[in-house]
């Protein structure tokens, strides 16, 4: 077992995205020294910076399903629908799509359900934990409940029928009529008639990602065995003996005992550096973050509009619309079309919620793995551990899958299974 407190273990973290920052902290609890190295100017500015805001941690749903490579070719043939392809001449693109097409089956899809839900339920406590040192007001978090709306009948009646599978130890889960969602959420009476129903969750939370990126990265300046964030490009994981034995950086080269990759998209480059395939690839998703004007119809509860796959929440003084998923490579250009149909999207389904006209566009990449689950733990270096690939939920899991990450680097046997590099 790895001892971290005698002498305290010096730990550098690779990435200040809300993943790197959440392993920073875990592992300053667990008595380490750490460092981050973060290549922009500012903690949290990849994609960690808009994204939709929820806590999702019993809603997980995993993007590879039975059917899914069907409703998929149905998707790209849609004007505003939530997929876009482009096919590259690069392999690891194939190589993806070919372990994703293989995930798209029931069993893997309930064998990865599971796993999020643990992890979910760890990261909820882990948050809770964390609310102690980072006040939740100062990153807007609310228990706003989410609702997840379905325009099909037979689809709503399909997942009505599976709801039983997904564990509600504390009976928050309700199914809903489309009236019942209107007394719930008043700012959806304009959408109900095309409603079948929905799924409300009372125990799911929304915050800003960004501004817990921030207030978490103040609370690590804080500590005392925090040795403070180096603002550098990684260029290499340079290879001794078997061991990481270097950190090659814009500014230099950085030393340590043990090195946790968390660089979101950019730790697929960085691990091939060491001769580790990553099965890691960008999912392109586009936000909107409209002002919320006194006297607009904006939504309490955080609302996902399941067809569409494009979710709604309140955070702080604005409505976050997000949505999107496009396999067109590792850039974050913001395509004009993509905007026009989430805004679109938006004015149809909440048309008083916010004021679209001033809403700002962000385009982020979801570091996303084709199962769905995130890559948390070692690799063939012992001194190398991964924090990767968190696809759509890595404001939701960070915290958790900090805890777990410390808890293997300590060599504690953990019960959470299944998110192993060989998965
Ligand atoms: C549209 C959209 C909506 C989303 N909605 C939600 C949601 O509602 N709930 C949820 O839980 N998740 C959501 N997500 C997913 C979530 O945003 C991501 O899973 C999460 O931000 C990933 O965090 P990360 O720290 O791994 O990556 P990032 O936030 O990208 O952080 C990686 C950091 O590493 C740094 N870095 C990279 N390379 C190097 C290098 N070579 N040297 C030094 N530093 C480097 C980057 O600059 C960056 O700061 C959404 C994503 C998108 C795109």
């Amino acid at each position: 077992m790895a001892n971290f407190t005698h002498p305290a273990q010096h730990v550098i973290v690779i990435g200040a995205g809300v993943v790197g920052l959440a392993s920073a902290w875990w592992l300053l609890e667990a008595g380490c020294r750490v460092t981050v190295v973060e290549q922009a100017e500012s903690v949290g500015s990849g994609c960690s910076y808009r994204n939709g805001g929820q806590l999702s941690y019993r809603y997980v749903s995993p993007l590879a399903d039975a059917g899914v490579p069907w409703k998929a070719l149905q998707w790209l043939w849609q004007p505003d629908g939530p997929l876009r392809f482009r096919l590259e001449a690069d392999p690891r693109q194939w190589r993806w799509l070919a372990r994703f097409l293989a995930s798209c089956n029931a069993g893997a899809n309930r064998r990865t359900t599971a796993t999020l839900l643990q992890l979910g339920e760890l990261s909820r406590n882990a948050m809770a934990q964390l609310a102690l040192a980072v006040p939740l007001q100062e990153f807007a978090w609310r228990n706003a409940g989410k609702l997840v709306v379905y325009r099909s009948r037979s689809l709503f009646d399909a997942v009505v029928s599976r709801a039983d599978v997904i564990p509600d130890p504390d009976n928050t889960r309700q199914v809903l009529s489309p009236a019942e969602i209107v007394q719930r959420e008043p700012a959806l009476s304009g959408l109900s008639p095309q409603l079948a129903g929905g799924i409300f969750d009372d125990g799911e939370a929304v915050a800003d990602c960004h501004a817990f990126c921030l207030a978490l990265a103040q609370r690590l300046l804080l500590h005392p065995r925090f040795d403070g964030i180096v603002r550098a490009e990684v260029r290499q994981l340079q290879v001794r003996q078997g061991r990481i034995g270097a950190l090659l950086t814009s500014s230099g080269s950085l030393h340590a005992d043990r090195y946790v990759l968390a660089a979101g998209i950019s730790s697929r480059h960085l691990a091939k550096t060491a001769g580790i395939y990553l099965p890691v690839y960008p999912l392109k998703g586009y936000s909107l973050t409209a002002p919320i004007r006194p006297g607009d119809a904006a939504p309490a509860v955080s609302v996902t509009d399941f067809e569409r796959k494009i979710l709604y929440a309140r955070i702080g003084g604005n409505l976050r619309v997000a949505g999107m998923a496009d396999l067109v490579g590792e850039n974050t250009a913001i395509d004009p079309r993509r905007i026009t149909s989430l805004l679109r999207l938006a004015c149809a389904t909440l048309p008083r919620a916010a004021d679209y006209d001033r809403a700002e566009s962000w385009a982020g990449l979801r570091p996303a793995t084709p199962h769905g689950a995130p890559i948390v733990g070692a690799t063939r270096y012992p001194n190398l551990w991964l924090n990767v690939g968190h696809g759509a939920l890595g404001f939701t899991f960070a915290c958790g899958a900090a805890v777990l990450l410390a808890d293997l680097m300590q060599g504690k046997s953990v019960a959470l299974e299944g998110l192993a590099l060989s998965r």
